[in-house]
């Protein structure tokens, strides 16, 4: 099919200009002053933005915990996504216990495949090892997985050993991967969790008082410690803390090759949310928790100084009145998650550009270019370029609305950001040149989303 976009103000991380956009064959082939063609579609995005499709580099669709899932799968996750202006995501494919990872990307593969209405790639959460490691990673390597994600929380599950940790990054060093990290001191948090519980310390708050910013500081100065001895790269998955964010900065000073990631919850969210009544709180349940309000402003000027290169959403959503209230008895067995994959961008442009606290040509980096750049998708996904997919949104900057639960497209039965109000809303969003989104209404009638072979940009 060929479409034309036309008098758009098309916004790149670099610049912002005037342009028309002529889309052939799902790419993009030329951005000129004035395309005219005659008998082809025409859009006027007179007013308009002309962004590229938002990258979302931290989602959990159809992920299993425990006994249940997290609520949206590649089918309601990717519309959701597609509706807030993003066309591409990261999953996190996971491995269990006993099970090759080769093995756990089949079973990732077979969750997206047929449904998926965006394009996707898969990292890899490897929570043990053997000796086929090396053998493993290259594997991956080879079918376009080249990121890897290890925990340091979650003793008895996720977590791994320090050991293991600089085993992958050598590893990934060697065959050109990059190790993402939850990094949080697993043994610490135990310890501060059995003592709440055993102080009868139950309650939703407790989530976050157990898991302070020092677990978080201390278990990111552990790895880009790890990082430097290996000299590999390493990419700090949500970062929530101003001294999380302290220890990435001096890493990056000591020229350690450490990324960071923040997401919406901790630019927006606090201790205040977590302590409302009536178990309201369990809503904000996810880790790292929710901070005092004064992490927020260290995170943005992290973003701002690009000590902090993305912003992701760790989507995890689980209902709040079914799924969250395993755990009205103990804080400990809350389902840990919330959702986010479609207000990301309406989030940063409200409450970053419209602030102004960045700029437009920011807003596009954290969001679609520079998580395209990390995980290997730059230039196809992430900017617009003559040879780039036509994943393209037309974002109206005065369209204004409410968040909210009742409206929004995720799965879930609350939003993290119900009733904050926002200037700004992608109206049309096209994945490959073909419309999922037009004028707001959702028009998207195959599942054709494809997976992405990705490679490593170091
Ligand atoms: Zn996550």
């Amino acid at each position: 099919m060929k479409l034309i976009i036309k008098n758009g103000t098309i916004i790149t991380a670099e610049k912002s200009f005037r342009s028309d956009l002529l889309i052939e064959d799902e790419k993009i082939t030329h951005i000129e002053g004035n395309i005219t063609i005659d008998n082809i579609e025409s859009i006027d995005a007179s007013g308009k933005y002309i962004i590229p499709g938002g990258v979302d580099v931290h989602t959990h669709l159809d992920m299993p915990m425990g006994k249940i899932k997290s609520r949206d799968d590649f089918e309601s996750g990717t519309r959701a996504a597609a509706f807030g202006g993003t066309t591409t995501i990261i999953d996190y494919a996971t491995q269990s216990r006993g099970m090759k990872v080769q093995i756990a990307l089949d079973e990732w593969r077979k969750k997206a495949a047929g449904k998926s209405f965006i394009d996707y790639g898969f990292h890899m959460i490897i929570i043990e090892t053997g000796k086929t490691l090396n053998e493993d990673i290259a594997e991956l390597i080879q079918e376009g997985v080249t990121s890897f994600k290890l925990f340091m929380a979650y003793p008895g599950t996720l977590m791994v050993e320090d050991e293991i940790i600089f085993k992958v990054l050598e590893s990934t060093k060697k065959f050109g991967g990059l190790v993402c990290l939850h990094a949080e001191d697993g043994n610490e948090i135990d310890s501060l969790v059995r003592q709440a519980v055993t102080n009868g310390n139950l309650s939703p708050m407790y989530h976050a008082l157990t898991r302070p910013p020092k677990t978080e500081a201390d278990a990111v100065r552990r790895a880009v410690n790890l990082a430097d001895r290996a000299d590999a790269s390493l990419y700090i998955v949500h970062v929530s803390s101003a001294e999380a964010l302290d220890e990435i900065k001096r890493g990056q000073d000591n020229n350690v090759k450490v990324y960071g990631e923040t997401c919406p919850q901790y630019l927006f969210l606090s201790i205040d949310d977590i302590e409302r009544k009536n178990f309201e709180g369990a809503k904000y349940v996810f880790t790292p928790p929710v901070r005092e309000n004064h992490h927020q402003k260290a995170l943005w000027d992290g973003i701002k100084s690009n000590v902090l290169q993305v912003v992701a959403t760790d989507h995890c959503p689980f209902n709040f009145n079914t799924d969250k209230r395993l755990g009205r008895e103990r804080f400990d067995k809350i389902p840990n998650g919330g959702p986010g994959i479609e207000n990301r961008l309406h989030l940063l442009y409200e409450y970053g550009v419209n602030a102004g606290i960045i700029s437009l040509n920011q807003w596009i980096e954290k969001s679609c270019t520079n998580p395209a750049r990390i995980f290997g998708l730059y230039p196809q996904k992430g900017t617009i370029e003559v040879g780039s997919d036509a994943d393209i949104v037309i974002w109206d900057p005065e369209m204004e609305h409410i968040i909210s639960s009742t409206t929004h497209h995720m799965n879930v039965d609350y939003n993290l950001y119900e009733g904050y109000k926002i200037r700004g809303q992608a109206i049309t969003v096209l994945s490959r040149g073909n419309y999922l989104v037009k004028n707001g209404l959702w028009v998207g009638d195959t599942r054709a989303g494809k997976y992405l072979k990705r490679y490593f940009y170091g």
